[in-house]
């Protein structure tokens, strides 16, 4: 019997996919499946962003790049960075990853030490969670609560700094809530964070375009004299519809970027040639078709949160950002496990349970508003109708 690492015990999963691989499993028996489990755009990639990949094949754009991204790709980063932030941002510093997930395995990577504690959101994205626990680091979740409206609160994470804290990952507008942090808290955050200039900060700001309300979205990158200590996560997936591309970017200090270089080249060496012109295409063209897909999920999630809370035992906050909602569902008597499981099982609704996300999503299931505003009705009858129909079962 062969003999592997124990700490593979110890990394986690993402049930999105196994979610995703149940739905398609149950469909292609001819079940009649809604989707609201999927963490990704219900639109197809833009054509010009398509067009650009195939010239870029045709091209010959066949072999390896830099390991840190073409150079044109970073300079359109740049220039992207600073069109809406406002941010002037060293190409130097960018480096181009196979979507979002390795700036947080190499940012993850870089501070876990034994003994490092490294503070991530609870409910948060499972991959933060997971790759601190496959590490020598200590996770300490932050719980993100509904009573704040889903924002973190910055006196609850101060709290739990200490010597011993290496990292803090941060994400705002977040999975799997809908909630966006006010600005004031990233402030006092910030200043609280003085006190300890050994301790960085991983930013994701993934949805970081996806905000409704007028609500301005707030990225770390603001605060210049943290430079030296944030790494911002961003890239294609959410706001281009490019999820299958896997292409994404970290900004990283300047004094870690030749680390995190190193790590792509032991890892991957670089990302994909035609996918990087991609990603130039979609960073220079006509933006138009973020406002479109914004606008369609800023409906739905004004249009999911309204109907949920016509459903006896069910509660919303109206998402902020994103484009999830995660409704309280501890009025219906139902665990969240088992209610995601029968409601893909029974009702034919993809949702994923609350505690996917970790501990402090007890009570809770996430819904993704990436489908159809009918579809997403039709899905919302289906979860009220079994609810009423199965209240003896309620588990919780
Ligand atoms: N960060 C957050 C908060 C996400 O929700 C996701 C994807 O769902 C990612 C990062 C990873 O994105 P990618 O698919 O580009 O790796």
């Amino acid at each position: 019997m062969v003999k592997i690492a124990s700490n593979l015990a110890r990394l986690g999963d993402e049930n999105a996919f196994s979610v995703l691989a149940r739905a398609a499993e149950l469909a292609s028996q001819g079940r009649d499946i809604i989707n609201l489990g999927i963490g990704q755009p219900d639109v197809p990639t833009p054509p010009h962003i398509v067009e650009a990949a195939i010239k870029a094949l045709k091209d010959g754009h066949l072999g390896y790049t830099p390991a840190n991204g073409i150079a044109p790709l970073r300079e359109a980063v740049a220039a992207d960075i600073h069109r809406r932030l406002g941010v002037e941002v060293d190409p130097g510093h960018i480096v181009v990853m196979p979507g979002g997930k390795p700036t947080i395995f190499f940012a993850v990577l870089m501070f876990a030490a034994a003994g490092a504690e490294i503070i991530c959101p609870d409910p948060g994205f499972p991959i933060y969670r997971s790759m601190i626990d496959y590490s020598e680091a200590q996770t300490v979740p932050l719980p993100i609560r509904e009573e704040n409206g889903f924002g973190f609160s910055a006196d609850e994470l101060l709290e739990r700094v200490n010597a011993k804290t290496r990292l803090i990952i941060l994400n705002s507008p977040a999975n799997p809530t809908g909630g966006v942090t006010p600005e004031a808290e990233i402030d006092k955050l910030v200043a609280g964070l003085e006190k300890w200039p050994e301790v960085a900060i991983l930013s994701d700001e993934i949805y970081g375009q996806m905000t409704y309300d007028g609500q301005r979205h707030k990225s770390l990158l603001d605060y210049e004299h943290m430079r030296g200590r944030v790494i911002l996560l961003d890239g294609w997936s959410k706001t281009y519809a490019m999820t299958g591309w896997r292409l994404g970017y970290g900004v990283w200090p300047a004094a870690l970027v030749d680390h995190v270089r190193r790590l792509a080249v032991n890892c991957h060496s670089c990302v994909n040639a035609a996918a990087q012109s991609a990603g130039i295409a979609a960073l220079d063209g006509p933006q138009d078709c973020i406002a479109d897909m914004v606008s369609a999920f800023d409906r739905r999630r004004a249009f999911v949160a309204e109907r949920v809370n016509q459903v006896s035992g069910m509660r919303c906050a109206t998402p902020k950002g994103a484009f999830y909602a995660f409704p309280n569902v501890t009025g219906t008597g139902w665990n969240e496990r088992e209610l995601a499981s029968a409601l893909l099982e029974e009702a034919g609704v993809a949702t994923i349970a609350g505690t996917d996300f970790g501990g402090f999503g007890a009570g809770f299931i996430r819904l993704s508003c990436a489908n159809s505003q009918e579809n997403i009705a039709a899905a919302i009858d289906r979860i009220e109708a079994f609810l009423d129909e199965n209240r003896a079962r309620a588990t919780a």
